[in-house]
């Protein structure tokens, strides 16, 4: 096996979807050293495929009151957006457990401030990148839309509207003539809207590999079809990172492997609730009659994102394993939702399909897990990003580069520790 000494390169970052690459975007800029290293092509993950919303509007996690009685009804339904496939593994067993004592209303509502400065923090941080670097990823300001079909649906989303709206969050609630005011290109069938100022949007594919070429440029390494086998450690100290090609030395270590990140904290004989809460989108070229703005179709909980000239679908949050099968019946279901929504969705161009999966870093609590590894002091987690990791891409890289320069992180980090669990 090839030995690759890397002194001068000091930061290992292990993990090239959104994450990764943003981390080494803040580290490179400030001048440091660093190496990124990813299995496969950079957003092969979770990172490519996805909505790419930044979502800083109904900050609720997934993990709220209520949540488990509905979760069992739809474990039960393969063909639930919501689905957990029952199995006996200790980790999922250990993962639910987690959920469900995270699912009450004093946890939650910890929760929603720190999902609010996250989301702040990345869109002050988008703003300053688009200042200060030439960059193009499609990025668009437009707020989202909620489009209901049902009176029951939009009363529960009521309570969520006003919920967030005593932290700060505005949403403005339509009627049928109001939401085809916002959004023309939606069947009389919708009866309902929230309309929320506070999201935008991205083509998530275009955001990774703009911020790989923006940290190549700031003088980054990044080294792809590599994958990290394991650690060797001195002194309690990660000293060097074993990969498939060699050996590299490493003085800091950043973990941003997304939904793999439990089976390498593992190697390191450390423990992190991280699920592969697994996702579907279709992708398609955009039709001439087609939404101006992102939706939700609350009623299948479908996402729809028109990103320049594609437009996607995106739907299903599956907690199911590392399986690599899609699941027809779910594209299915996805196909068939947004015909209930959407007008011009027969003149998708079906040949332009694309099918996509991706595997969200899914934590009991819906937060990420940002900051200094408590038992290995040279270790930086940057993962657990769950359904927002193209929300709190930047100002997750930005706090990676805070903690490993010892700087004072722009966030207080104690709700985010890996200890929490
Ligand atoms: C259907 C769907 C819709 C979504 N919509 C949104 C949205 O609208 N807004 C939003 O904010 N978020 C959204 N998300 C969530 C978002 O996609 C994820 O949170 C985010 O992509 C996670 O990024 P990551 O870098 O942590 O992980 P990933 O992108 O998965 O990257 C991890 C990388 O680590 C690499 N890796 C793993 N093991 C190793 C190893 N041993 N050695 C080297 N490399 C390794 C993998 O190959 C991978 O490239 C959505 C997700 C899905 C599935």
């Amino acid at each position: 096996m090839r030995k690759i000494v890397t002194p001068q390169k000091n930061i290992v970052v292990i993990g090239g979807g959104i994450i990764g690459v943003s981390a080494a975007y803040y580290l490179s800029k400030q001048g440091r050293s660093v190496t990124l290293i990813e299995k496969g092509e950079i957003s092969a993950g979770a990172s490519a495929g996805n909505a790419g919303l930044i979502a800083n509007g109904f900050a609720i996690p997934i993990a709220a009151p209520g949540v488990p009685k509905q979760g069992l009804k739809m474990m039960l339904d393969r063909s639930s957006p919501f689905y957990i496939k029952p199995r006996l593994n200790l980790d999922l067993i250990g993962w639910v457990w987690k959920f469900v004592r995270a699912c009450n209303t004093k946890q939650m509502r910890a929760s929603i401030p720190v999902l609010l400065a996250l989301g702040q923090g990345s869109f002050d941080l988008l703003d300053e990148l688009h200042e200060t670097e030439n960059v193009n990823f499609g990025y668009e300001k437009k707020g989202r839309l909620i489009a209901f079909t049902s009176d029951e649906s939009f009363e529960v989303w009521k309570k969520d509207a006003a919920l967030v709206q005593e932290y700060g969050v505005r949403t403005d609630l339509l009627d049928a003539d109001g939401v085809k005011q916002v959004e023309p290109n939606l069947l009389s069938s919708v009866k309902h809207g929230i309309f929320c100022d506070s999201y935008a949007h991205v083509d998530p594919d275009r955001f990774t590999k703009e911020m790989r070429r923006l940290a190549e440029s700031h003088g980054a390494e990044i080294i792809t079809g590599t994958a990290v086998t394991g650690f060797e450690t001195t002194r309690g100290e990660i000293s060097s990172v074993n990969t498939s090609q060699g050996t590299f030395t490493a003085k800091q270590v950043i973990l941003a492997a997304g939904a793999w990140s439990a089976e390498l904290a593992r190697k390191m004989k450390l423990s992190l609730p991280i699920q592969p809460a697994k996702g579907y989108s279709l992708t398609y070229k955009r039709p001439p009659i087609s939404p101006n703005l992102p939706l939700s179709l609350a009623e299948r909980k479908t996402a729809v994102t028109p990103m320049g000239d594609i437009l996607r679908f995106t739907s299903t949050l599956e907690l199911a394993g590392f399986d690599p099968t899609i699941n027809q019946r779910r594209i299915e279901t996805i196909r068939r939702s947004v015909r209930e929504y959407l007008t011009g969705i027969d003149e998708l161009d079906e040949h332009s399909e694309i099918e996509w999966f991706g595997y969200r870093p899914a934590t009991p609590d819906d937060l990420p897990i940002i900051g200094r590894s408590e038992k290995i002091e040279n270790l930086i987690f940057a993962t657990g990003h769950g359904t927002l990791g193209i929300t709190h891409a930047l100002i997750t890289g930005k706090l990676v580069s805070q903690i490993t320069g010892s700087e004072e992180p722009a966030l207080d980090l104690e709700p985010l520790r890996a200890e929490r669990f």
